[in-house]
């Protein structure tokens, strides 16, 4: 915990049961999160699995946060939530998950330890985060990245369409 209020963003996304549910579900527990309150909600997008594995389709979503914990009490907080929800620990990278939470940015901080890299590394090659994120945040410069709504949201073929 920190006496300092730091911005961050997180990149939602599910695809098993009733992903929509899920995330309605995962808004909720993220305005939770002690020491910490959920500014804004994106919209939901419906995306096309990423990572060659054969599954059904996401909803992704991001959610802008501030909070006063650490960036790796908050990677706590998002883990617990995930296991709330049904996330199964062993799951394949990439693979079908009822829950997925990444930590996207935090504040303007660089991390790079073994379990917490942040900003997170894929942001800038996955539509899917770079839509829901520019939509809460165009103005966003996030290190090592620059503006997100300058990011080309094209360099990934994967379809990606906002539903709700
Ligand atoms: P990707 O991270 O490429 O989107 P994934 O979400 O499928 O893949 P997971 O299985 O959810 O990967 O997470 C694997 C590990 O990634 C976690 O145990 C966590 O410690 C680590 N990790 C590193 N950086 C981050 C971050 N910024 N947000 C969330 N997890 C992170
Ligand atoms: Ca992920
Ligand atoms: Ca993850």
């Amino acid at each position: 915990m920190t006496d300092h209020w730091y911005p961050a963003y997180i990149g939602l996304g599910s695809n098993l049961g009733n992903p929509a549910l899920q995330l309605e579900t995962a808004f909720g527990l993220l305005s939770e999160i002690p020491w910490t309150r959920l500014i804004r909600r994106s919209s939901l997008y419906r995306s096309e699995p990423f990572g060659g594995v054969e599954q059904p389709d996401f909803v992704n979503a991001a959610a802008a946060l501030i909070t006063q914990l650490s960036a790796g009490e908050l990677l706590r907080e998002l883990q617990n939530i995930e296991n709330k929800c049904g996330r199964e620990r062993g799951d394949v990278q990439w693979g079908p998950r009822t829950l997925d939470l990444d930590l996207l940015v935090y504040s303007d901080h660089e991390i790079d330890e073994t379990d917490l890299i942040v900003p997170h590394p894929g942001i800038s090659e996955r539509n899917f985060v770079l839509l829901p994120l520019g939509e809460l945040a165009p103005e966003l410069h996030a290190p090592n990245l620059g503006r997100i709504a300058s990011l080309d949201t094209h360099i990934s073929d994967l379809a990606v369409s906002r539903i709700k």
